[in-house]
């Protein structure tokens, strides 16, 4: 009997007992290539020497200096090489322990810079349907999920949810993409109106969508029409690059291949690549500027912000994705996969979408691939999806979105920027099957 609380109160889970580059092995002794980085976290894959000389070194050092009372080395120089790094204008650096946190930091860091502006009266958030922002209660309010929210929402803030940016599901027959960036965008800009231009705080919305939808990267144009309405009505941007920052798409900062740069961007996952729990918010010199002429300090905390080793981590993860110049395996690798994906899936009766950038991928199963509708929800082809692939050794992110109300199933894939061309072959292969016996398991 475990005393251990996870999600799933019955699930039994294997046992993980040594990672090692794309692989982790349970105490059974088997094999699993870790196809999904966790939850796109491992992107330098597992026990990666540089990094684990780079914690043994700080710990040696300093495990834990509380913020209040000083800085330390680790955390400035990890500030230092994020602002080196970042889109142009995002120059300053707030460090906390993940995703969540990272958002609820943002939202209030937005609130505040209104408030410290003389304009209190901006109280509204809008996001969007078929994202996700973190578990916390500020996050979950953002995130575009009701399911998710449903039992929480009297503990919740109101948040406004407009239309994602997704070109497989809402991108009408014969719709260029300009004008389906100009139709979604102008759902914000309608919003805005609606709530009032001078009431609204911010908008959020993740670059790529991650978890909810399964790699859903924006058409061409929509993030810049976005920042164009936030700019003309004064509401943030916040772009939360939690999952599908950090180089996960070919760029350090998947923004940077939307030509937009966001007021507030926040990041995690990657940023460590599960070495140690690490986050922040890059934010714009206008919002700092805004807090340190105004009340001289940003109105929030966290014990473990800031920690050395959460810092060291970050520190050595990004270096030695420069070093080695892994972002460029990230785009040709990224290219391989959606190829061998195709290949495999991209005739399959029921796949109806292939998409993502750089390694992060997904595969979008459909009932029937002309009406696009979704497999009932009561048949968990997700579950079965990853039962059978853990079955083959394979770890895969298989997730329901939510449908027009219902749930979808997709497959993400986000595997360590390591990865080679063989590592590429053995996830399709072992994916195909397994979505093969998951589908054929439905009718038995
Ligand atoms: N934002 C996005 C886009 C995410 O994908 C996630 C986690 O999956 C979060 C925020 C929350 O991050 P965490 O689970 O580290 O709190």
């Amino acid at each position: 009997m475990t005393h251990l609380l996870h999600r799933a109160i019955h699930a039994k889970l294997p046992v993980a007992v040594r990672g090692e580059g794309i692989r982790l092995f349970d105490a059974e002794g088997r094999a699993y290539i870790d196809a999904s980085g966790g939850a796109a976290v491992s992107c330098l894959g597992h026990a990666h020497p540089d990094v684990l000389a780079a914690l043994h070194a700080q710990l040696d050092r300093i495990a834990y200096a509380h913020t209040g009372f000083f800085t330390t080395e680790a955390a400035e120089r990890l500030a230092d090489r994020l602002v080196a790094d970042a889109p142009d204008g995002l120059d300053h650096v707030y460090l906390v322990s993940g995703g969540s946190e990272a958002v609820e930091a943002a939202l209030k860091m937005a609130r505040q810079y209104f408030v410290e502006k003389g304009e209190p009266q901006r109280r509204h958030i809008i996001a969007r349907r078929q994202s996700y922002h973190g578990n916390t209660l500020g996050a979950l309010a953002a995130g575009g999920n009701e399911w998710r929210r449903a039992q929480f929402r009297p503990l919740l803030v109101e948040t406004h949810h407009i239309d994602p940016c997704f070109a497989y599901r809402l991108q009408q027959a014969g719709e260029s993409d300009t004008d389906y960036a100009a139709r979604a965008a102008g759902q914000l800009e309608a919003k805005i109106l609606e709530l009032g231009a001078d009431q609204v705080i911010a908008f959020v919305a993740e670059t790529v969508v991650g978890a909810t939808a399964g790699a859903v990267p924006p058409v061409a144009d929509y993030l810049k029409r976005v920042r164009a309405i936030c700019d003309k009505y004064g509401v943030l941007l916040i772009l939360d690059e939690v999952m599908c920052g950090m180089g996960r798409t070919g760029t350090l900062h998947a923004c940077e291949q939307d030509g937009v740069v966001p007021d507030l961007m926040t990041i995690a996952k990657g940023l460590g690549g599960g070495y140690q729990p690490v986050g922040a918010v890059l934010l714009s010199s206008a919002i700092f500027q805004a807090f340190s002429e105004g009340s001289g300090f940003f109105q929030h905390g966290h014990t473990y912000m800031g920690h050395p080793m959460a810092a060291a981590a970050g520190l050595a993860v990004q270096e030695v994705i420069r070093r080695d110049g892994l972002l460029e395996n990230v785009v040709s690798m990224g290219d391989y996969l959606e190829r061998c994906l195709v290949e495999r899936l991209g005739n399959h009766h029921h796949v109806g979408d292939i998409r993502g950038r750089g390694l992060f991928r997904a595969v979008e199963l459909v009932a029937d691939r002309a009406t696009k509708s979704p497999f009932d929800p009561g048949l968990k082809l997700n579950a079965r999806i990853k039962k059978e692939a853990m079955a083959r050794g394979l770890m895969v992110y298989p997730m329901g979105g939510t449908i027009d109300g219902q749930r979808g199933d997709h497959v993400l894939l986000a595997p360590p920027f390591i990865l080679n061309r063989e590592d590429v072959g053995q996830i399709v292969e072992r994916l195909g099957d397994a979505v093969d016996a998951a589908i054929a398991s439905l009718t038995k």
